[in-house]
């Protein structure tokens, strides 16, 4: 106990007696509620709106709303939020994250705040880890809401829907979860923007991530289409978003021509490097650096003198992806290829992420290792993180099984804090000591072994394996020893959910990689079940988990764990360890593997030792600590980034949204030090009818803005591996990146004035100024309208859409 608790008192047991009145004046509230008919309780809807207009707060109203949620879910669900369920709504208003098991009924929890907030009428947005499950939720949660007057959105990947009770088209597909039949009824489709006027809109992370990176590229006004804002979001499986995710950025891209014979060269060229002598690999930083002997030789190869000059960074770049594509990345474990793709293997979920690319030519580098077709890099035209896009919002909040152990940095990164909802029921599940083995296939027979014996008294076992390779070797071992068992990895997964739903049957065996199935529930005795069944399943001791291997990062382990025990059930995990496994090699201590040999342990014979289960915390802790720290390098980068788009971004909105004459005020604006530009435009103005001039140069603006934008993206790339280069001097690369950053901004905002300067000089009228999207314009912005570069039957660079003679050519 550290002596602030010892004065103060645990700051979280304080914390929970408060939450814990709060909760209990809910209660109170219920006997008045429950007399009220349906229509009352509806009405309570536009009572509270009134409310908030004549000056209450959201909290003001909070207690009796959250009574009032309640009783509807009742009405409508049959379902009565526990009180646990009332702390985890209390602390999602709060916009903090509620750790609550899986099976505590998150998805319940949170309509709490959702209603609530979604009273002010700025819009809530709730994040889902994948669009089966916003359909899923909305469908069933938008019971209460519609019950009570509010409306829901649904944002999928190529559809967009409000939730309509008399919307009664079923239509059966498959989804991406497999055997799940999607949900249509009650879903009518609508377009993107009616789903985000919604009250309450869900949708996934990446659908809200891109649509505000498409709106930053819109051309009218009314393709934005979120336009309330920022207001409230909650994020369900947090973790998995703001920390597993938090290193992909989110890119809007176009093809670019670049060759693809570098790749093909340096690929043939790494294998001829030997490991240590040429290059060396660091394994924990999963980074390659090339030695002296290693880039004379590869210079002979090339046949050039010096491949650290100006011209030679591109050589040095693709060196080094080609490096770390040989000797880093591994095919079935990091990747797989499948159809002629190099396709990533999520390193949590063990899922295949089709359509994701390493970015900086790493992907092309591993397409030329595998002999594939390399595909044209992509120029970025928008781009990113999860991070930065969350933080956006005025007030955020999250839910998962498992934020504790990533207290610290949700703290840190983004001022949240990680509250443990005490589960409805006590938990009962039994979790088991480690056991640890000299080899990986000692582990794994055993391992076989274990699951033999429990599935002869027809407990259910769930494995959990790390990678597609590990998850096939203990399926063929199984199959060795005759025992039926149903295998699930990334290479196929259509019938993920119902595979996982199924794993609590009597006598069932499940190989699955770590997270498969996320967000399913797994219901003893399978489901539907037989009360028959369940009464069995429990009596054998219900779900055992079973993990073949420590992961990174403890927080996995642990929803792993979780799939166990729910509501009170019986159940047990236990995680089997080898001195073999990629954590226990590189951060284990070699005394465990001395001391196992002096002892003289069998490879299957295990060691339950507190020395071991320690060096395990530790080098997980370690490990947790290095990607932590990892991830806030990345940020601090972003964050340069981050803050040159948002003024970006807010230049282009105001230009965007701007009325009538309000963008010639822009326009002055920007090019306030240029008289010359300026006179110019006021003598344009008399060439043209008001409207259309004003037209003009908001057409103009936006696309000297996104073209200028485009190529500062692709300069800040550039410039970001070159400072890394420069790291070998004795400047620290973040510093570096930082000034150059502010000097390319700079130069960035000056060329917007000239070059829109240049343009409205030579702009001449046009009948038609519709705004055309960016690709249509790199080949006019240089041409300045003007009649010389452009062939009379191409289209005209204004951006009309006609031909150049039937507009500005005339
Ligand atoms: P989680 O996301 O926390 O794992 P879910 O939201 O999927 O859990 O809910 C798990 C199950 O518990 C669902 O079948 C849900 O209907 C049920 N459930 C949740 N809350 C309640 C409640 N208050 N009363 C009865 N059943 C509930």
């Amino acid at each position: 106990m550290s002596i602030l608790t010892k004065i103060f008192g645990d700051p979280s047991k304080k914390f929970f007696s408060d939450l814990s009145k709060i909760a209990e004046s809910i209660d109170s509230l219920e006997e008045d509620i429950k007399k009220l008919s349906d229509d009352e309780l509806k009405n309570k809807t536009l009572e509270f709106k009134q409310e908030l207009s004549q000056g209450k707060n959201l909290d003001d109203i909070l207690l009796e709303s959250f009574a009032v949620v309640r009783e509807a879910a009742k009405r409508t669900l049959n379902q009565r939020h526990f009180n646990s369920q009332l702390l985890g709504g209390l602390i999602l208003h709060q916009g903090k994250i509620a750790e609550m098991k899986t099976g505590e009924g998150k998805t319940l929890t949170s309509t709490l705040p959702i209603y609530l907030n979604a009273l002010s009428g700025k819009g809530v947005h709730v994040v889902t880890v994948n669009d089966y499950l916003s359909r899923r939720d909305v469908v069933w949660m938008g019971q209460i809401y519609n019950f009570l007057g509010l409306s829901v959105g649904c944002i999928n990947h190529d559809t967009s829907f409000l939730y309509d009770p008399h919307h009664t088209n079923l239509d059966e597909e498959r989804d991406e979860l497999g055997s799940f039949r999607v949900v249509h009824e009650f879903l009518k489709p609508c377009t993107r923007r009616e789903a985000y006027e919604a009250d309450i809109t869900y949708g996934t992370n990446n659908e809200f991530g891109f649509d505000y990176l498409r709106d930053g590229m819109a051309y009218g006004e009314e393709q934005v289409v979120q336009a309330k804002g920022f207001n409230y979001a909650i994020v369900d499986e947090i973790d998995s978003i703001l920390i597993d995710e938090a290193r992909t950025p989110l890119i809007i891209s176009a093809p670019d021509e670049e060759s693809a014979d570098l790749y093909k060269i340096f690929a043939s060229i790494v294998p001829k490097l030997k490991e240590e002598e040429d290059y060396e690999v660091d394994e924990k930083q999963k980074a390659i650096s090339v030695t002296d002997e290693g880039i004379e030789k590869v210079e002979k190869i090339l046949g050039v003198e010096n491949i650290y000059t100006e011209k030679g960074i591109k050589y040095v770049h693709h060196l080094n992806q080609a490096l770390r594509a040989r000797a880093i990345f591994s095919k079935d474990k990091d990747y797989v290829v499948r159809k002629g793709e190099i396709v990533i293997v999520d390193e949590f979920t063990g899922r295949l992420t089709p359509g994701r690319r390493w970015s900086e030519g790493l992907h092309q580098a591993i397409e030329a290792k595998e002999n594939v077709e390399i595909q044209k890099e992509s120029k970025t035209l928008a781009s990113i993180t999860f991070q930065n896009y969350f933080r956006m919002y005025e007030k955020l909040s999250g839910m998962t099984g498992t934020a504790y152990t990533s207290a610290e940095e949700f703290h840190k990164v983004y001022k949240l804090d990680v509250y443990e909802v005490p589960t409805n029921k006590p938990l009962v599940r039994k979790d088991e000591q480690d056991l640890v083995y000299a080899t990986e296939e000692g582990k794994l027979k055993a391992v076989a072994r274990e699951i033999k014996e429990r599935n002869k008294v027809g407990q259910p076992v769930l494995v959990g394996t790390v990678s597609i390779s590990k998850n096939e070797y203990l399926s063929a071992l199984l199959k060795k020893e005759g025992i039926k068992h149903h295998v699930l990895n990334a290479k196929q997964h259509e019938d993920e959910g119902e595979i996982i739903a199924q794993a609590g049957k009597k006598g069932r065996v499940t190989v699955a990689t770590n997270m498969a199935g996320r967000g399913v529930d797994v219901s003893l005795g399978g489901n539907p079940s037989t009360q028959e069944e369940k009464i069995f399943v429990k009596d054998s001791g219900g779900l055992y988990v079973i993990g073949t291997e420590r992961h990174e990062a403890r927080r996995i382990d642990n929803q792993l764990r979780g799939r166990s025990g729910r509501q009170g059930d019986p159940g047990e995990s236990r995680f089997f360890v080898s001195l073999e496994d990629e954590l226990m090699r590189i951060f284990g201590s070699d005394k465990i593997k001395n001391m196992m040999s002096t002892l003289g342990v069998p490879e299957d014979q295990p060691i339950e030792n507190k020395l071991v289960s320690k060096a395990i915390s530790s080098a997980q802790s370690k490990i947790e600590g290095i990607n932590f720290d990892a991830r806030k390098h990345l940020l601090k980068y972003d964050d340069v980034m981050n803050k040159q788009r948002e003024k970006i971004y807010k230049l282009r909105r105001s230009v965007l949204f701007s009325k009538g004459k309000e963008i010639e005020e822009i326009a002055k604006d920007i090019l306030k030090d240029d008289e010359e530009g300026l006179k110019k435009m006021e003598s344009k103005k008399e060439l043209f009818p008001k409207e259309n001039f004003y037209n003009t140069i908001k057409n103009i603006l936006l696309r000297v803005i996104d073209m200028l934008w485009v190529g500062h993206l692709e300069e800040m790339d550039y410039m970001r591996s070159s400072v890394g280069l420069r790291a070998y001097g004795n400047q620290d690369p973040l510093v570096e990146y930082k000034n150059e950053g502010i000097r390319l901004f700079k130069t960035l905002e000056n060329s917007i004035g000239a070059t829109f300067s240049k343009l409205i000089s030579n702009v001449i009228p046009a009948d038609n100024q519709t705004p055309q999207p960016i690709e249509a314009f790199e080949s006019g912005v240089n041409s300045n309208l003007n009649k010389k570069n452009v062939g009379r039957n191409e289209p005209c660079p204004c951006g009309s859409g006609k031909k150049y003679k039937k507009c500005h050519g005339k």
